[in-house]
């Protein structure tokens, strides 16, 4: 089957493949100390090479498109990110990507599109970066959007289980959906492979679902999950995971349900921590809604501003579950 964004697929695949690297690379160094942002959130050479990476590879092939990144350059331009820039420009070079502190800033920036356009890309070069910098899981996310909907969807996951049944198998995994196409998974390192096609999974009864959760309390209500738990008769323990790795669980049956429980009123969702997800799962057959039962609207810039956290399902109990949620939310 063809598609109008074939391209547009093959250059992100290629980015999200680089960008995946990269990350594994710093990981294995351990030069993955962290710097905190503005919002007191870590960030560490991982998240900018990859944003720089990417942006630049989307910039070449398609120059007129957007990016709604996570990251900004004014972080390295500090006396502070002065070692970082000096790192990523080595790596770059390392890859044979010639450049100056200036370029890796100027691509990052690349990413620093903030309001709403009709056709635009959204960036997350590292989502989880707590979970990268635990040796955990994280994520490299990229979408793009055009007239409010997201046409494509890739997750880049290094750390995951190709097989989720073989914990200690290989891992790395490179996921992604097209609009009406299905989603799609093959080993990250090995591009030649044949596709696999996700699929959500069968479970019907509430109660013998398994439902994921961010590991961080901070980002979802780990009290509020386990009163919406005990109202479906899931007794079951939460599968904590970081990163859109959860959608990507949803998407291929580990888990029946994803829920993101605001913790704090006012809280915005922001876009890049989604949109990459919420295709996969849509594609492979399931539902996704925030916690009033609302389509995440990706038409408001740089976060859901429309929406309060996400209830992500296989489908088959969705009204359900949001019924739990609505009837066990804190005052
Ligand atoms: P997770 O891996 O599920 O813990 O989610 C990681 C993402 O949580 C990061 O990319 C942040 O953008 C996001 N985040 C940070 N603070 C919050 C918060 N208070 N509520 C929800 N998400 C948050
Ligand atoms: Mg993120």
């Amino acid at each position: 089957m063809t598609s109008p964004y074939h391209t547009a697929l093959k250059t992100g695949l290629a980015a999200v493949r680089d960008a995946s690297g990269i990350c594994q690379e710093i990981r294995s160094n351990c030069s993955s100390d962290a710097m905190n942002k503005q919002d007191h959130s870590p960030v560490t050479v991982a998240d900018f090479a990859s944003q720089a990476l990417i942006c630049r590879q989307l910039s070449q092939a398609f120059p007129d498109d957007p990016v709604i990144a996570e990251e900004a350059a004014e972080e390295l331009k500090s006396e502070a990110g002065k070692p970082f820039l000096e790192e990523i420009v080595r790596r770059c070079e390392n890859l044979g990507i010639a450049c100056r502190p200036a370029d890796v800033c100027e691509w990052i920036d690349h990413g620093r599109l903030s309001e709403y356009r009709d056709r635009f890309w959204t960036l997350d070069p590292v989502d989880g970066t707590k979970g990268f910098l635990r040796n955990d899981q994280y994520a490299i996310s990229l979408a793009l959007i055009e007239n409010g909907r997201i046409v494509l969807g890739i997750l880049g996951c290094p750390n995951l289980p190709l097989h989720s049944d073989a914990a200690d198998g290989p891992r790395g995994v490179l996921a992604w959906a097209l609009a009406g196409q299905g989603s799609w998974m093959q080993p990250l390192d090995a591009p030649e492979t044949e596709p696999i096609r996700l699929s959500i999974s069968d479970t019907d009864e509430p109660s013998r679902a398994r439902f994921c959760e961010s590991v961080e309390s901070g980002h979802s209500s780990h009290d509020w999950s386990a009163q919406i738990a005990a109202a479906l008769n899931i007794d079951r323990e939460p599968f904590r995971i970081d990163s859109q790795c959860k959608y990507l669980a949803v998407a291929r049956g580990d888990a029946d349900i994803y829920l993101r429980l605001p913790t704090r009123p006012g809280y915005q969702e922001k876009i890049w921590d989604h949109a990459g997800g919420v295709i996969i799962v849509t594609e492979a057959g399931g539902t996704v809604t925030d916690i009033h039962g609302a389509a995440p609207d990706f038409t408001r810039g740089r976060t859901l501003a429309g929406n309060t956290g996400m209830v992500v399902t296989n489908g088959q109990f969705h009204q359900q579950v949001l019924q739990a949620v609505q009837s066990s939310a804190p005052p």
